[in-house]
């Protein structure tokens, strides 16, 4: 059976899984949705025994339907290969009484590299199926983690050349050296006077711009996304909740049929809502916890059925999360209205020009399976060396705060079911805002020099990832204006303005 994709705003339009892949986000400023989510058509009996790769491929081939067999296993072995530092890929650790989930031992140690490794294979795989000649720009808004990994994926990859937004003075010293120290022959790193909603409503508005395109396609281009809106990313981090459920069972966790609850540090709603399309699924998944930073857009929606965006954008120390304007929430605005592109759009357009809108009550009834929490940078804090100080376990900002807002939970209500916590990156990213949490007089110390004081505290090795930027040559200094961003891009790209 062929499984089709249809924009969140438009009923009408529908395309294969490549071709939304390739596209990135649909022509009406939509994002492509299946148009329904299969069922896993095998038991977690089964399932227990696999390696991550084999689960990648049974998830994967019930939404890219029209890739074979080949097409999408070959994809999969260039992605998760020794890149990542354990052949687990993404390896569950007990940490009290819950359950994390390791999704940083990528090439970059953040949980992108999850979807970004298999990406730009997708991604020219599905140029290759649907006969694309012009060369593809990847052009990217990161909050700190996406640019670097999409970087790393697309490095050196013919027929594509990848440009980088991120908000100047908005990332975490490691998180900028990694991009601006990146190689290859295709990549563009620029430093965006603005913030992360800056950097992402420009590339949005990019990529909407129809004069652009043509221009753009005169010059033998055509734009993709890399970001979590792209179709191609959303899928592959249903993987990683289906193996995390087996490998629960197998270890004898939990038993067969058992719901357990999932918490997710929450930005841009990517990730949590791949946990909600594995439910969908059919893996046994109880409460979705959304977790936020005191960028709690999402707490309110969940709390009040509006979601406001007006209010002010704080910068915290889980800067990948420091989102007001949570792009794949449209997924799930999207299903709970019955998959009503018009309600959709509605939504959407008030958000666009009031900044605000609200959900009607039934939709507000389907939203039962999430819970909305937060962490203020106090308790985030407290999280990491709380946690330090009682397991000798050292996690970094963006997982505490999924913690804290787990254990809260836990501490309110009378729930027993198993808590898994999606931990998101490596302390190693974010040295300085760690460290500090655990012992004040890190404060003054060279965010470099710490690497060392945090191998000793830890006991876990330093990640390549980190050791080597330490004296990398920096090769990306350019900066832009939001209202340059255009301008730049063409600049980038060689054609004149
Ligand atoms: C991107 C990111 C998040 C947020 O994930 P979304 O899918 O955008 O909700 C959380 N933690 C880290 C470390 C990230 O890089």
């Amino acid at each position: 059976m062929n499984l089709l994709y249809k924009s969140t705003r438009n009923a009408s339009l529908s395309v294969t899984a490549s071709e939304a892949i390739l596209k990135g986000l649909a022509e009406d400023g939509g994002l492509f949705v299946p148009e329904f989510i299969p069922q896993l058509d095998i038991s977690m009996e089964e399932l227990k025994e696999k390696s991550y790769q084999e689960i990648a491929y049974i998830v994967m081939k019930q939404f890219f339907t029209d890739f074979t067999e080949e097409e999408l296993k070959d994809c999969i072995k260039s992605a998760y290969d020794e890149k990542f530092d354990t052949e687990e890929i993404a390896p569950l650790v007990k940490i009290g009484d819950t359950y994390h989930l390791e999704l940083f031992h990528g090439a970059t140690i953040a949980f992108k590299d999850m979807a970004l490794s298999i990406l730009p294979h997708l991604l020219t795989t599905s140029a290759k199926k649907n006969h694309v000649t012009k060369e593809i720009v990847i052009l990217t808004a990161t909050s700190g983690d996406t640019g670097k990994a999409a970087m790393a994926g697309f490095q050196d990859v013919p027929g594509t050349k990848i440009i980088v937004f991120y908000p100047k003075g908005g990332v975490s010293p490691v998180q900028e050296r990694q991009m601006v120290t990146q190689k290859g022959n295709n990549t563009a790193v620029v430093a965006l006077h603005g913030n992360f909603d800056h950097a992402q409503s420009g590339v949005k508005a990019l990529f909407e711009d129809r004069q652009l395109q043509e221009k753009l396609a005169q010059s033998g281009y055509q734009f993709s996304s890399a970001n979590s809106i792209n179709i191609g990313r959303l899928i592959p981090q249903v993987v990683y909740y289906v193996y995390a459920y087996a490998k629960l069972l197998k270890h004898q966790q939990i038993t067969a049929g058992e719901k357990i609850n999932v918490t997710v540090p929450t930005g841009n709603f990517g990730n949590i809502l791949a946990a909600y399309y594995a439910k969908e699924m059919g893996v046994p998944i109880k409460k979705l916890l959304c977790a936020s930073n005191e960028n709690k857009v999402l707490y309110d929606f969940f709390e009040t059925g509006t979601y406001d965006k007006n209010r002010e954008f704080i910068l915290t120390s889980s800067p990948s999360m420091d989102i007001l304007v949570s792009s794949n929430l449209e997924r799930l605005i999207y299903a709970i209205s019955g998959q009503d592109a018009q309600m959709t759009a509605k939504c959407m357009d008030q958000l666009k020009q009031k900044g605000v809108y609200e959900i009607t009550p039934e939709m507000r009834e389907r939203l039962s399976d999430f819970i909305g929490g937060y962490a203020t940078e106090y308790e985030t804090a407290k999280m990491i060396c709380d946690t330090y100080r009682a397991t000798g376990y050292v996690m970094d900002p963006h997982t505490a705060v999924a913690a804290y807002v787990c254990k809260s939970y836990q501490e309110k209500r009378d729930d027993l079911a198993k808590e898994l916590v999606v931990s998101t990156a490596s302390p190693y990213k974010f040295l300085k805002s760690v460290m500090t949490a655990i012992d004040e007089k890190y404060q003054t110390m060279d965010e470099f020099d710490l690497i060392e004081e945090l191998h000793k505290k830890s006991g876990t090795p330093v990640p390549m990832a980190v050791s080597e930027i330490k004296n990398a040559k920096i090769r990306h200094r350019r900066e832009c204006d939001v209202k340059d961003m255009e301008k730049t891009v063409l600049d980038i790209l060689g054609i004149e303005v």
